[in-house]
């Protein structure tokens, strides 16, 4: 069994975490706020006080923090995890970041000769609860190869994407193609309203034709032919506006870092932080085909 540092409780963390300990590793939890630390304590892991002590004498640290400056804060600046962590120890940061600082932060890694991988998760706050994630993630081939069997406890699909940071690229490139697919299926379905075509009719026609697609057949953002879908349940999340504008904004980012042209990407971004300015981040992402309605 593992000696694990935890780092980052939150809502994703903590149900991480919580499976590692179920799989009978221990477990030295550090979060930020005290609460997430006690929920933690209470399913069996030893609180400790620093992200550096969480560091300290465990075979891996796992992190799931809110973003890169978080990141390169905790692992490194002087005297952080990178720092204080011994020879040997596996480093893990699922959190979703943007491509440079998980580059940067496991470069520095590298110098001081830890293994450090990016391992960004799919799956939400549920998938954290069932141990269903899918793990995408960048470092060298033995650090994915050690990082494994850890990340099987908390998920189910594993993919190695390549070099340090190719988990993070996995992960934007991915979401910027679910926010446009999602913005041109609302549209769709807005379009077929107005022209008095029923959204089943609809549905069942585009889902067999060649308009379908993941947020279609998986998530329709209108109510009734996905009876799962939050659609039907108030467009509560799900995925929440702000999570999907978080993962655009980073795809801005470093789509403008290497010249890449994104212009749906760009324009998907204005579209969601218009929603989220508007008062509507914590809707579930489909909600944009209401805004796109005029129905907001
Ligand atoms: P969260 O805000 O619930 O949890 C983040 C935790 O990190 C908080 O408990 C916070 O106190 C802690 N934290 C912040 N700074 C810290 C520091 N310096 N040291 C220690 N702890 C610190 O967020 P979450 O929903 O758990 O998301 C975590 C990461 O996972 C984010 O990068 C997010 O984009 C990504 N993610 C979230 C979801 C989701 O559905 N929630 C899905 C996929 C990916």
């Amino acid at each position: 069994m593992a000696k694990i540092g935890f780092i980052g409780l939150g809502n994703m963390g903590g149900h991480m975490a919580n499976n590692l300990l179920k799989a009978g590793h221990s477990l030295k939890a550090f979060d930020l706020s005290k609460e997430a630390v006690d929920r933690a304590v209470a399913n069996g892991a030893v609180a400790v006080a620093t992200a550096q002590d969480a560091a300290r004498d465990v075979d891996v640290v796992v992190s799931m923090l809110p973003a890169g400056k978080h990141v390169r804060s905790v692992y490194a600046e002087a005297g952080g995890v990178i720092d204080s962590a011994s020879p040997g120890t596996l480093i893990i940061d699922s959190s979703t970041i943007d491509v440079q600082s998980a580059r940067d932060v496991i470069a520095v890694a590298h110098r001081k000769g830890l293994e450090m991988v990016d391992a960004p998760v799919s799956g939400g706050v549920g998938g954290a609860q069932a141990g269903t994630l899918t793990f995408m993630v960048g470092g060298s081939q033995e650090g994915f190869n050690r990082a494994k069997p850890i990340l099987d406890i908390m998920g189910k699909n594993i993919f190695y994407a390549g070099g340090p940071g190719n988990g993070q690229a996995a992960k934007i490139c991915n979401n910027m193609l679910l926010g446009i697919g999602m913005i041109g299926t609302s549209e769709a379905f807005n379009l077929a309203e107005k022209l008095g075509l029923d959204a089943k009719t609809f549905f069942d026609i585009s889902s067999t034709a060649s308009g379908q697609c993941w947020s279609m057949t998986s998530y329709c953002p209108a109510p009734g032919p996905v009876p799962t879908s939050p659609a039907n349940n108030d467009y509560k999340p799900g995925f929440a506006v702000d999570m999907m504008l978080k993962d655009l904004r980073l795809a801005k980012e470093a789509a403008d870092s290497v010249g890449a042209n994104t212009p749906l990407g760009h324009q998907s971004e204005e579209l969601y932080g218009k929603l989220s300015a508007d008062g509507y981040g914590n809707l579930d992402f489909s909600g944009i085909i209401k805004m796109l309605a005029g129905r907001l």
